[in-house]
């Protein structure tokens, strides 16, 4: 048996579309776009090219996105106060600044300074919280792209065995609370962790977030199994390899995401999606607000 391949770059054009149809439709209630900051600190080059890349999705499915960048010398009273203007700006929804920041500026202090409500990478403490205790939350948008394929996909989770390879903050530990909402049982691996495949054999899910390549061989895998490949190696060929060696588990796993064009797509797609659903709650607030007559 061949395992199915789950295409992102095909849900990613699919969510696309349906973003760009809940953008026209908050453009009609509201009058506007909504705004969305990507703030860049430096010139590091790998977040150059994400933030070209949010930039033009942003623009495909019709968000006002714009790029602060600001030089490396800048402080952090600076960045702080930028955050804390685009924090009360009413035509920004969504607010991203890219890692790495440069070394003098602490990844803790913007965590702590964006508004939880424009947190769409879901990176504050505030939004973890949520996360932890069930509340609505916007997730890190990778571990939101997981979540999405397997909704996609129609993977049953209640009762299932899944286990995550990799314990970040990123990916597998907002993983890990998504999965136990939706009734999964779900073991997180890690590099401490012993005897790894005795864990990813009694998987009925695998999420493996590691950057190894081909880590995950084939007698690894529960035949039948639904395997996430979020991790990305460079490839000695050129290109991009994941975690799991791909022609063996494509034999043996039910359904299988490759890499490239699995996660990745749907990554850019999955933050402005939350950014879209930011704005939605900007407005349920203010509507809510003007109801009870708070501003009038
Ligand atoms: P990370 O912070 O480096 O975390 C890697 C995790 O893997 C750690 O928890 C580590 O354990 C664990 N690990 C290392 N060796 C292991 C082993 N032999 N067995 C089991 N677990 C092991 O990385 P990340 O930010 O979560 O990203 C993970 C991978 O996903 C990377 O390859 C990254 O490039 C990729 N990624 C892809 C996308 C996408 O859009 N597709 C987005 C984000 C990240 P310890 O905690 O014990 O160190």
């Amino acid at each position: 048996m061949t395992a199915q391949i789950l295409d992102g770059r095909a849900m990613g054009a699919e969510i696309k579309a349906e973003l760009q149809g809940e953008v026209r439709r908050y453009v009609q209630v509201k009058g506007r776009a909504p705004g969305l900051e990507i703030v860049r600190v430096g010139g590091d080059a790998a977040s150059g090219v994400y933030s070209k890349a949010i930039l033009r999705v942003a623009g495909d499915v019709g968000i006002s996105a714009k790029l602060e960048q600001l030089p490396t010398i800048t402080s952090a009273d600076e960045l702080r106060s930028m955050l804390l203007h685009l924090n009360n700006d009413e035509t920004t929804q969504g607010i991203i600044v890219q890692m790495p920041l440069p070394s003098h500026l602490s990844q803790k202090m913007v965590a702590d300074t964006v508004a939880a409500s424009k947190d769409i990478d879901g990176i504050s403490p505030r939004s973890a919280g949520n996360l932890f205790l069930g509340l609505p939350s916007f997730l890190p948008s990778t571990a939101a792209a997981v979540m999405e394929i397997l909704e996609r996909t129609h993977t049953e989770l209640a009762g299932k065995r899944v286990v995550i390879l990799g314990r970040s903050n990123v990916v597998g530990k907002p993983l890990s609370m998504m999965l136990l909402q939706k009734n999964a049982t779900v073991t997180v691996c890690h590099s401490r962790t012993i005897n790894l495949p005795s864990f990813t054999r009694e998987a009925d899910v695998l999420i493996t977030a590691v950057g190894q390549a081909n880590l995950i061989k084939a007698e690894m895998i529960r035949p039948g199994a639904v395997v996430i490949d979020v991790g990305i190696s460079a490839s000695p060929e050129g290109g991009v390899v994941g975690d799991v060696d791909f022609s063996s588990v494509l034999q043996v796993a039910g359904s299988l995401t490759p890499t490239p064009g699995g996660v990745g797509p749907l990554t850019n797609v999955l933050l402005l999606k939350q950014c879209v659903q930011a704005a939605w709650n900007a407005l349920d607030v203010e509507v809510s607000d003007h109801s009870s007559g708070r501003y009038k």
